[in-house]
């Protein structure tokens, strides 16, 4: 049969796939029968693939699979019985406690049609806006930037713009093991246009390793770094000041600053741990450059001054008047392949979908779209509020898809107890062996990557179909057929979709109809409303705005070129931090001096796996790096600590109330005021509780992304 091309379930950058088949059958029984390559015409990958996304197949081979419903005592369920039993719940506790007692958390594994049924379900009908993502996790720092700088969460960008930029900056991001394939990218436009690469991070990672400046700048002084750009800028007349007059607003409010932090570059550059020979080289290059383009992740993101620290960086190409132009801007790497449609449908709990907020004339143009009477009138709770409302008894019904926040949230061990304490805890999963399926009390068999079919958004707006290509397990379903099923069970119209496809076309028309309304706004598929079935089971990858059907299949568009912002203005808004840098002096690493034993944690990704490794845990080959949970120290670190390389290390909260174990690694390239670990392991694939059991649970104040990274922590020896 004919090739099927789908896309990677692994990372934001969305490769495209090819899946051939070498057996007769319409939809393989075994994946024994298939073969996996990159996608030779995809705009994001162009065929190539990284380690993990070669080994997806292998994934498929999980240990355990879920195959029917069941109860927590192991008891099977028929779908109906499950779904009936759910609605029930779900409406008893509303009628009892209102419509906040429940909640829904959902995942950047979710497809975009999944994610818009979650939606309409809780904001439209259960009248709550509780629904948030794991995406939170990830970038909703960036999220509130954009929002707060451009008036909507639009990457301007495509990833053209590497392959166009004079300067590349990676800040936080270590893209050679987070996006690699984007990296090989970067790396073949050095060696083909000769464009410079800036990495910008406290650890020498296997990205700084190719850079040809590397700003190892202590943990959380990156925003000062910004701050002091522009008033280098500034300083130096590098300014746009066209650009900055007719296009945006708010320069005033924070140039001065800025130049007291850029006044004396020797102390700035003390202050930020780099030579002030490194910082005039990085400065000089960013202001002379005509195409400089900035790319952010975790490392700016989680942190709880993740948003003003994101906005210090956008300033700075608003002050040049790159923004939205070839090779030139601000990006956002995003961690999961659909963080960005699940925003686009409102995934987080701080939207409405299609990219709108909770005035009165968005919650009415959505309850009249939806044909629900009203829909939820303020924001729900973000991730860290939604588990601590369950933790309090004030959310009393939820229901988890997709996601393993027992280990993947900060204070991981209180996560766990809150849900075992909830009355009602229903969970979606391909496996039951996660630490979160095993608190459920009803546990649904989800449809996974290449069961399920729908569509993923990539951190360049690409929208790619992933379709399926074998036979699901057992009774396994899609996520937005349960939630249908659910939401028919409690009465409510709406949720009849006979396929995907009808949910994605309503998608699109209702994206059309808030673009009518707020033409300011620049997100819009009106141009894939009212696809037929057989249109969207063949829609080619496509880049949105996507206004007309002219436009399927478009690429390498950017946004905001025509500086038009989405603002009530239609400017561009400059930002200026929250804090005082006083109050900004690192306080974790002063608070360091007075607290024996404590050392600054980064947690982070490895090269071979995946979030909490339920997807590639089993994989052997790619386990066999790093086969165990690793802390990584300067060898300058092992006498104070009493700890051994070699042997094991206890890793304790600042507090000493939980704490992980890990097998110390020498890395005389860390800096002396740091260890690193991987954020994957947890008790289902090693002997030890994950590191998250030892990360507080603050969050930025305005995007409410918790500050993994910069974590002060003991270290102990076993
Ligand atoms: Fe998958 Fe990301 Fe690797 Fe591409 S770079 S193959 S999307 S994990």
């Amino acid at each position: 049969m004919a090739d099927i091309q789908s896309s990677c379930a692994y990372c934001g950058v969305g490769c495209g796939l090819t899946i051939s088949h070498y057996s007769s059958q319409t939809l393989a029984e075994s994946n024994l029968s298939l073969t996996l390559k990159g996608d030779s015409s995809h705009p994001a990958n162009f065929g190539h693939l990284c380690a993990k996304g070669e080994k997806l197949l292998l994934s498929l081979e999980q240990p355990n699979t879920l195959r029917y419903p069941k109860l927590r005592s192991g008891k099977p369920l028929d779908w109906d019985a499950a779904t009936r039993l759910i609605a029930d719940k779900f409406q008893q506790t509303i009628q009892q406690h209102g419509p906040d007692s429940v909640a829904l958390y959902l995942s950047g594994q979710l497809l975009t049609e999944d994610y818009y049924v979650a939606n309409k379900f809780a904001k439209g009908y259960l009248k709550t806006a509780n629904v948030d993502t794991n995406s939170r996790l990830c970038m909703s720092s960036a999220v509130s930037a954009m929002q707060r700088a451009f008036g909507e969460d639009v990457v301007p960008g495509c990833y053209q713009d590497f392959e166009q930029a004079e300067v590349i900056v990676l800040i936080g991001a270590n893209t050679a093991w987070t996006h690699p394939v984007l990296f090989q990218r970067i790396l073949a436009a050095k060696q083909t246009n000769g464009c410079k690469l800036v990495v910008i991070d406290p650890i020498s990672t296997a990205t700084a390793k190719q850079a040809d400046l590397h700003l190892a700048v202590c943990p959380g002084a990156d925003l000062r770094l910004f701050v002091g750009l522009l008033g280098y800028l500034a300083d130096n007349h590098c300014l746009n000041h066209k650009y900055i007059q007719n296009h945006t607003e708010g320069f005033e409010t924070v140039v001065d600053n800025a130049q007291r932090v850029s006044g004396c570059l020797a102390t700035l550059a003390d202050a930020l741990g780099v030579s002030k020979i490194e910082l005039i080289e990085f400065y000089h290059l960013f202001s002379s450059s005509k195409k400089v383009l900035t790319a952010s992740c975790q490392g700016v993101n989680q942190s709880v001054i993740g948003t003003d620290t994101t906005n210090a960086i956008i300033n700075c190409h608003l002050a040049l008047g790159q923004v939205g132009q070839e090779g030139a801007g601000f990006f956002s790497l995003t961690g999961q392949p659909n963080a960005m449609g699940g925003r686009e449908v409102g995934g987080l709990a701080t939207q409405l979908a299609s990219h709108m907020g909770f005035s009165e004339q968005e919650q009415a143009l959505l309850s009249d779209f939806w044909q629900c009477g009203h829909v939820a009138t303020k924001p729900g709770l973000a991730a860290v509020e939604m588990f601590d409302a369950v933790a309090k008894g004030n959310i009393k019904a939820i229901w988890i898809m997709g996601t393993n926040p027992v280990v993947s949230l900060p204070e991981s061990d209180k996560i766990a107890q809150a849900l075992s304490d909830c009355p009602f805890v229903v969970v979606s999963e391909v496996s039951p062996d996660s630490d979160t399926a095993k608190l459920a009390d009803v546990l649904l068999p989800a449809q996974g990557w290449s069961e399920k079919c729908g569509t993923v958004t990539n951190s360049e707006r690409c929208i790619t179909r992933q379709r399926g290509f074998i036979a699901p397990k057992g009774q396994a379903k899609p996520d937005w057929w349960a939630l249908s099923q659910v939401a028919i069970n409690m009465g409510f119209s709406g949720f009849d979709y006979p396929n995907n496809a009808a949910i994605f076309s309503e998608f699109a028309l209702l994206s059309q109809t808030v673009n009518q309304a707020f033409p300011h706004k620049r997100f819009n598929l009106g141009g894939l409303a009212g696809l037929t079935k057989a249109q969207y089971d063949t829609l080619p990858p496509t880049q949105w705005p996507v206004t007309t059907q002219q436009q399927i299949g478009q690429q390498h568009q950017r946004v905001f070129a025509d500086a038009q912002f989405s603002t009530s203005s239609g400017k561009a808004q400059f930002i200026a931090p929250a804090n005082s840098f006083e109050a900004l002096n690192h306080h974790e690493v002063n608070s360091l001096h007075r607290k024996p034993l404590t050392l600054l944690l980064n947690s982070g990704r490895s090269r071979d796996q995946w979030h909490t490794m339920t997807r590639t845990g089993h994989i052997a080959s790619l386990r066999a790096n790093v086969p165990e949970p690793t802390l990584s120290l300067h060898s300058r670190l092992l006498k104070p600590f009493k700890l051994v390389a070699g042997e094991l290390a206890q890793i304790q909260s600042a507090t000493g109330s939980s704490f992980s174990l890990a097998r110390v690694l020498v890395d005389d390239d860390l800096p002396t005021n740091l260890a690193n670990m991987s954020m994957h392991w947890s008790e289902q694939f090693s002997l030890t509780k994950g590191v998250n059991q030892a990360i507080d649970s603050r969050f930025d104040p305005v995007s409410k992304q918790p500050g993994f990274k910069c974590q002060p922590v003991r270290l102990l020896p076993v």
